[in-house]
């Protein structure tokens, strides 16, 4: 690895081991800060800002975001070696928005690259082609979040529109990118088999995706907005039960893409 990727520099909230949700095989994540959508649903609120922010969790105020080198995710990346190997793992890149930090996200997948090690990102691809072009070579898997078909639904629950992450994704698909479509099925917004099926259809049709992955919504990050002094917008709605989840399955099968419920 030159000097020049070991010593780029960017801003993370989180890097964990052992994931096996968020790509092939054991993987290591890197959660990247900084976030162009504010879905509603949104798990992880404190990856949405750019800015290092204090966040209260169980009582107690933590600083969310930190600035690390490559030369430092590396090293931890590459203690895990050995599973990735054996399990056909690697890194993923998650956020946040990978997109939004471009140099960052090159340079470490270059440093992957240099080292053997499988790579993934997580993305809704709300950049500029450009930047997906940058990168793109260097990207085993492209986990595209493909949250509704509809641009105006789209901008009001996530505050974008979807037109430009849809042309996005036809064109990494044309070039020839491994894709797989990951849906979060959300009450009010997406979860009806129209929608999901249209997804479905986009993804098999149009992205001749690899797969589909239907993600439930939950409320696990409902203490987070309040540790951060956010209003929760999803209000009390329940997750889809299990039962729900299998329809909207079947729906996304009959399509013609195979689906799985979860990452
Ligand atoms: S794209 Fe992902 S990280 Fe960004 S706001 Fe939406 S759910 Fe959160």
């Amino acid at each position: 690895m030159s000097d020049g990727i070991h010593t780029v520099r960017g801003r993370i909230f989180d890097i964990q081991k052992f994931s096996v949700h968020d790509g092939p095989g054991i993987r290591t994540i890197v959660f990247l800060k900084g976030c162009v959508l504010r879905c509603r649903w949104c798990c992880n609120p404190e990856s949405q800002n750019w800015e290092i922010e204090g966040m209260i969790q169980n009582g107690v105020k933590k600083t969310v975001g930190r600035d690390i080198t490559v030369g430092e995710v590396m090293t931890k990346v590459l203690q895990d070696k050995p599973y990735y190997r054996r399990s056909g793992g690697g890194l993923t890149l998650s956020g946040g928005e990978t997109l939004c930090q471009p140099e960052f996200a090159r340079a470490l997948l270059l440093a992957c690259r240099a080292s053997g090690i499988n790579t993934a990102i997580e993305t809704t691809l709300c950049a500029d082609y450009s930047v997906i072009e940058s990168i793109a070579a260097l990207v085993d898997t492209f986990l595209v979040d493909i949250k509704h078909m509809d641009s105006e639904k789209h901008r009001q629950f996530t505050t974008q529109p979807n037109d430009r992450i849809l042309e996005n994704a036809k064109r990494l698909a044309s070039s020839g990118a491994n894709m797989v479509v990951r849906v979060p099925v959300i009450p009010t917004f997406n979860d009806t088999p129209a929608e999901l099926h249209a997804i479905a259809a986009f993804a098999h049709d149009t992205l001749k995706a690899k797969e589909m992955h239907i993600l439930p919504y939950h409320r696990l990050g409902y203490d987070k907005y309040i540790g951060l002094g956010r209003e929760y917008l999803m209000g009390d709605l329940p997750s889809p039960t299990k039962e729900a989840m299998t329809f909207f399955k079947d729906i996304c099968m009959s399509a013609g893409i195979t689906c799985h419920i979860g990452g």
